[in-house]
């Protein structure tokens, strides 16, 4: 018996609408938001998320699906959506169609994390990508889009913005962290002691009980803002209050992932018991400079469907299968048989979805079956039916029975 690899997981066929449904959400949401999909391959050359997601980050330090392929070269298997997402809008020219170009993409991501519980090594993630505009109400309307599909989704959410600044001023203010965080260095973590020389902002991050309290009187970066970045942020926060989008400003986010820059948030829930992030983004100018293009501004988020689908059953939100058949014509006897057959191809031809037996089961367990699969209606076919030229259609959900002629089965309501 060959087992599925630890970290992974089936999405069975009983399942499947949940996915359906939150993925329709996700697509329905994005077009409300004039927002176009973009496929981009699963694997990507190492090198660009050396570059695009930045070496400092858990991620590319140890996360990684990195393998040789057999013609030598260092291939890894997508760690996240931005960066090929970013790729590709250099190498195809997007930067010629009009501006803002709006993109979304739904695609499994790969992360070589340690097998804990609900810690998926591949898992599915939602996500969008706006290039082009740099002013603070497009990070609104980044927010919005999130919130609007989480709000479809039923799921209770809070809003978490901060500000990470520009390079400008982040380099006084990590020079301020470094600085408060030297005395308590040796009551850290060892990843946060690595942080502290390459990117201390992470530190702010970091789950551990120790390095939480040290943070807790940490100096806020809110506090060193350059006039740019500060009414960079005033307008966001304007423009979440026209909206009428509550948030909380949380100067202690900073999103995992080096290539942010001025705009980050999360939506955040208690639904799980502690605290967790279901979507997390923020604003990044210099990731397409970061990767070779020309300098364009980009903002996005992501957020994992693995997630949201767990945090809807948490809630307790209906989920609607629309996975149902509609008709099953149950028979008995052979030219009966055939007449079912025949007729549920042709409700399907005209867009009905129909079922029929096809494991020569009793009359009774025909009916039980077409029970169990959620069937709407069932028509029972035998050779009283074939001489007569008329049958039942029995409505399953109250028990109601109509005759229709055989020869109109096709053009019935269902
Ligand atoms: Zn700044
Ligand atoms: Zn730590």
């Amino acid at each position: 018996m060959i087992n599925i690899p630890k970290g992974t997981k089936d999405v069975l066929p009983l399942e499947s609408y949940k996915w359906h449904y939150i993925e329709n959400i996700a697509r329905e949401t994005a077009s409300l938001f004039g927002v176009k999909e973009i496929r981009t391959p699963t694997f990507e050359h190492t090198e660009l998320f050396l570059r695009g997601v930045g070496d400092t980050t858990d991620i590319v330090n140890k996360e990684m699906y990195t393998f040789e392929d057999k013609g030598k070269r260092s291939i890894t298997l997508k760690p996240e959506g931005t960066a090929g997402v970013a790729r590709a809008f250099i190498e195809n020219g997007l930067v010629s169609l009009p501006m803002p170009v709006k993109m979304y993409y739904i695609t499994p991501v790969f992360r070589y994390e340690r097998p804990q519980a609900g810690r998926l090594r591949e898992h599915h993630q939602f996500g969008v990508e706006f290039y082009g505009a740099k002013s603070a109400d497009i990070d609104a309307e980044v927010i919005l889009l999130a919130n609007t599909l989480l709000t479809k989704a039923g799921l209770n959410v809070k809003l978490n913005i901060n500000s990470m600044g520009c390079e400008k001023c982040r380099k006084e203010y990590n020079a301020k962290l470094k600085e408060f965080f030297k005395d308590n260095l040796s009551n850290m973590c060892p990843t946060c002691k690595e942080r502290y020389e390459k990117n201390p902002l992470r530190i702010l991050d970091c789950k551990e009980e120790g390095c939480k309290k040290i943070n807790e009187n940490a100096p806020s970066i809110l506090d060193f803002l350059c006039d740019e970045c500060s009414e960079h942020f005033e307008s966001l926060k304007a423009h979440l209050d026209v909206a009428g989008l509550e948030y909380a400003i949380n100067p202690k986010i900073v999103r995992g992932l080096d290539y942010y820059t001025k705009t980050v948030f999360e939506f955040v829930t208690t639904s799980l018991g502690s605290q967790g992030t279901v979507c997390g983004g923020g604003r990044y100018d210099k990731l397409i400079e970061q990767i070779g293009g020309t300098s364009v501004p980009g903002v996005g988020f992501g957020m994992g469907l693995e997630r949201v689908i767990m945090l809807m059953e948490a809630e307790g939100v209906n989920i609607p299968n629309d996975d149902k058949v509609t008709v099953f014509i149950a028979s008995m006897g052979e030219s009966a048989n055939k007449k079912a057959f025949e007729l549920s191809y042709k409700l399907r031809l005209k867009g009905v979805s129909a079922e029929t037996d096809h494991i020569g089961r009793s009359f009774k367990s025909q009916f039980k079956y077409a029970d169990k699969i959620g069937a709407k209606y069932v028509i029972a076919l035998g050779d009283d039916e074939l001489l007569s030229g008329v049958c039942k259609v029995k409505k399953m959900a109250d028990g109601t029975e109509s005759e229709i002629k055989l020869d109109k089965v096709l053009e019935y309501n269902f």
